[in-house]
């Protein structure tokens, strides 16, 4: 089979997260060279030190926000804080994150005549009314509430790349990721999954937003990562099989409720952890899950990690930091891993 990413120079940039060392992993494991470009606000080089001293690997600390001249063949543009709590931390540096660092990667696409893929995301359905939710779905975004900073930044970053797809020909990928999760999401980061592992394990309450009733719908990170380079690897003329070209949901299909996504992470740790329930914070989807036909068609692709599996491999990962760490050694851009066991 041919493998279109064996010696080409690839910049990922948010490499030092936890979706892009992922996919740096298997990069280099495909044999490119690859360059992560991160400014460490989310991100962590304990993610990536494995490869700092491999030949294929380079790191560059820099803010997409800035402009930067580098030679490369592909782009992966996963710059951005992806969890809530991170991204309302500093909404309008999160809003220029996307804006600036769309404009900024694609103006780079431009003059290398790179292909460029963009994390986008379920969030720009917003709380969606159309389910499950597809491509042609243009969503039911707040544009002025405490979300909208990553909402309508990941909306507009689609709007630039599709832009430069017609104005300058720029060979776009664009994939709206739905929740993913597994080993290396950041503990602090407040996402659903990390803090009910993390609760679990440590048998403190775990944290019910609301009543718990609202889904989403679990990707396991290895399913995901397979997708975006088989996303990547397809020529452009294939994904558009004389249409248009369109943005691609990538996930899980499987739906689940908080609730029962929180007896699931109890039963799996066999914790003593009670259930307690908090405000449902402003604008949170009620139901989130990917409609898949196209990524199913064009990809030959399925998640297929099942939810219990992925998160017993997830709940191995934190349970082996807790146990290694009580005090890790917090990035102080972070906004709260000092806070982290
Ligand atoms: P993450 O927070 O672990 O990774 C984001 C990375 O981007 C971090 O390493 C961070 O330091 C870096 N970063 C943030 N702002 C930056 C800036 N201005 N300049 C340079 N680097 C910057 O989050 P993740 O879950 O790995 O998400 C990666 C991408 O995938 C994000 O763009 C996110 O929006 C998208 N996404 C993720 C999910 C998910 O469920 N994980 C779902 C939808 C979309
Ligand atoms: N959630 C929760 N308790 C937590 C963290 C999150 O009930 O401790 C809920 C949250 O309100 C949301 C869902 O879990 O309805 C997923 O939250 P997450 O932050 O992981 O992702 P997103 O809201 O961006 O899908």
């Amino acid at each position: 089979m041919r493998n279109y990413f064996q010696n080409q120079r690839i910049l990922v940039t948010g490499g030092a997260g936890f979706l892009g060392s992922h996919l740096i992993d298997s990069l280099i494991t495909r044999g490119c060279d690859v360059i992560c470009l991160d400014n460490l606000f989310t991100g962590n080089k304990a993610n990536i030190q494995h490869l700092m001293n491999h030949p294929q690997f380079e790191f560059i600390r820099h803010d997409v926000c800035l402009p930067i001249q580098l030679e490369v063949d592909q782009i992966f543009n996963l710059a951005c804080p992806a969890s809530p709590e991170h991204y309302q931390h500093n909404p309008i540096h999160t809003t220029k994150t996307s804006v600036f660092g769309a404009l900024n990667m694609l103006e780079l696409a431009v003059h290398n005549k790179a292909r460029i893929f963009q994390a986008s995301t379920s969030e720009v359905y917003g709380d969606p009314i159309v389910h499950p939710q597809p491509e042609s779905y243009w969503g039911h975004v707040n544009p002025v509430g405490i979300r909208s900073c990553y909402d309508e930044g990941k909306r507009c970053a689609e709007t630039l790349f599709f832009d430069f797809h017609r104005k300058h020909d720029v060979d776009i990928r664009v994939a709206r990721i739905f929740n993913t999760y597994g080993p290396r999401m950041h503990p602090n980061d407040g996402r659903v999954v990390s803090n009910f592992v993390i609760q679990a394990l440590k048998n403190e309450d775990i944290t019910l937003f609301g009543l718990g009733m609202q889904t989403r719908s679990f990707c396991y990170v290895d399913d995901l990562v397979e997708a975006i380079l088989r996303f990547m690897d397809k020529p452009l003329i294939e994904i558009r099989n004389g249409n248009p070209v369109s943005p691609i949901n990538l996930g899980n299909s499987q739906e689940i409720t908080i609730r029962a996504l929180a007896d699931l992470i109890i039963e799996l740790t066999q914790s003593k952890s009670r259930l307690v329930f908090k405000p449902m914070p402003a604008d949170d989807p009620a139901q989130r899950q990917p409609e898949l036909s196209q990524a199913r068609q064009l990809l030959a692709w399925e998640a297929n990690t099942e939810l219990h599996s992925g998160l017993k491999k997830t709940i191995a990962y934190f349970d082996q930091i807790l146990t290694k760490s009580k005090t890790m050694i917090g990035n102080p851009d972070q906004p709260s891993s000092s806070t982290f066991v």
